[in-house]
């Protein structure tokens, strides 16, 4: 799962989905990071509202994405990295040289902000701006990286997939018919 999804999905509304409670992002953040020690060590208070801001600004590139406009999302994501650019270095990590592309001291916010930048630059790069979708469950607005292997991916769960059958099945058949037990 790539970091973008997970901040657009846990710290920007859209559709009818409630967002996180006031006061909950830290909480959020901290699940989300929670996948690398450093980050989430060095993750406080002051980081909320620059990762919160982050995610918006990350929302609006899916948005444009939805809309099938790669120009504008490809003017958003030169923006972000323009604001936080990626810097290439080597980092030794448990005996092996890794690859890095944040720069090496920024803060938490700055580093998430090229990472994500860059993640989603070089999808966009490879032709597949494509597979960065918005569910269309019309409550949901939810965002994925679609890797199916033709890239028809629609939905962001099967829960909000199977959603949508029922509505459309009850719509055909009236509400007085059960569901589709799928
Ligand atoms: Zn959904």
């Amino acid at each position: 799962m790539i970091v973008s999804v997970s901040l657009v999905n846990e710290l920007t509304v859209a559709g009818d989905r409630a967002g996180p409670v006031a006061g909950d992002e830290l909480r959020v953040l901290a699940q989300i990071l929670a996948f690398d020690a450093p980050s989430l060590a060095a993750l406080d208070g002051d980081d909320v509202p620059g990762f919160v801001a982050l995610a918006r600004r990350l929302r609006e590139i899916f948005d444009d994405l939805h809309g099938n406009d790669v120009d504008a999302a490809a003017e958003r994501l030169n923006a972000l990295l323009a604001r936080s650019p990626a810097q290439p270095h080597l980092a030794k990590e448990e005996g092996r040289w890794r690859l890095h592309h944040h720069p090496v001291h920024a803060e938490l916010v700055a580093m998430y902000t090229a990472i994500c930048a860059e993640a989603l630059a070089r999808i966009v790069s490879a032709g597949d701006a494509d597979r960065l979708g918005t569910c269309q469950a019309p409550d949901c607005g939810r965002v994925f990286v679609d890797v199916s292997k033709n890239g028809s991916r629609r939905f962001c769960t099967t829960t909000c997939q199977s959603r949508v059958k029922v509505t459309a099945f009850r719509r055909r058949r009236g509400p007085a018919n059960t569901p589709p037990s799928e």
